[in-house]
């Protein structure tokens, strides 16, 4: 498989920077993971969106799905038919998973907790995380290898098993250990994601949905006291996996 960044803040950027979207390819299957705003133009520089084989959201707070509400215009203006885009989402908020529908164009399919799909030569399997909103974590299995990513969480019993057997863990690290003292909640901080990444075995962590005003080699600094092999996500960052 090859893992493509193509946004990795959150809630919102910094300039010059987007929010969180993935590009997860193997052979003729390509699938956008999170669509947060700024994904749909770098998407263009690796794949045209008709080209996807379809779309998962982690979770549908805005900075993970908002390009999708302007990706329906490119298959509005396509002129040639194309098929529907499916896009995988929760099915909660009702009112936030009924948007993502649209016309004969965009087909929503609702993901479920502990629920597998397949997509072209990918597995995926879907665990629920702790989050405000329903959000999942993700694995993708392909050619022997394995990919997790974290969707947006805060610790709970039990993570590193969401994330066992990841060669790679694309994981969020919103915050700083000072943050969570200071009371912070909903998001991990990088010592959490380290920490889940050490007991569940990983390949290597990848830290994204980096904060809009800190510098991120912080959280990297911080990750890698516990877990060495951690690395930063960034924008056009390849993974080959
Ligand atoms: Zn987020």
């Amino acid at each position: 498989m090859q893992l493509i960044v193509l946004g990795c803040y959150g809630p919102y950027p910094p300039a010059g920077q987007n929010c969180s979207g993935y590009l997860l390819r193997h052979n003729d299957t390509a699938v956008l993971i999170d669509c947060g705003n700024g994904v749909l133009s770098r998407l263009r520089y690796y794949s045209e969106p008709w080209d996807l084989s379809a779309v998962i959201l982690s979770h549908l707070h805005s900075d993970h799905i908002s390009d999708l509400m302007i990706m329906r215009y490119a298959w509005l203006m396509r002129q040639e038919s194309t098929s529907p885009l499916q896009v995988f989402a929760p099915d909660e908020p009702r009112e936030e998973f009924d948007r993502l529908a649209y016309k004969n164009l965009v087909e929503t399919h609702a993901i479920n907790d502990n629920s597998s799909i397949r997509i072209g030569g990918i597995q995926f399997h879907f665990s629920q995380g702790k989050h405000p909103y329903p959000s999942y974590f993700i694995s993708a299995e392909a050619g022997g290898k394995k990919l997790v990513y974290s969707g947006d969480t805060a610790v709970f019993p039990g993570m590193a098993e969401a994330v066992r057997g990841a060669d790679v863990f694309l994981c969020e690290a919103s915050y700083l250990r000072a943050d969570l003292d200071s009371g912070a909640g909903y998001h991990l901080a990088a010592y959490q994601a380290a920490e889940a990444a050490k007991e569940a075995g990983a390949g290597r962590l990848v830290l994204t949905h980096h904060h809009p005003e800190r510098d991120p080699n912080l959280a990297l600094d911080e990750a890698r006291e516990v877990f060495p092999a951690t690395e930063l996500a960034r924008a056009g960052s390849v993974y080959f996996l």
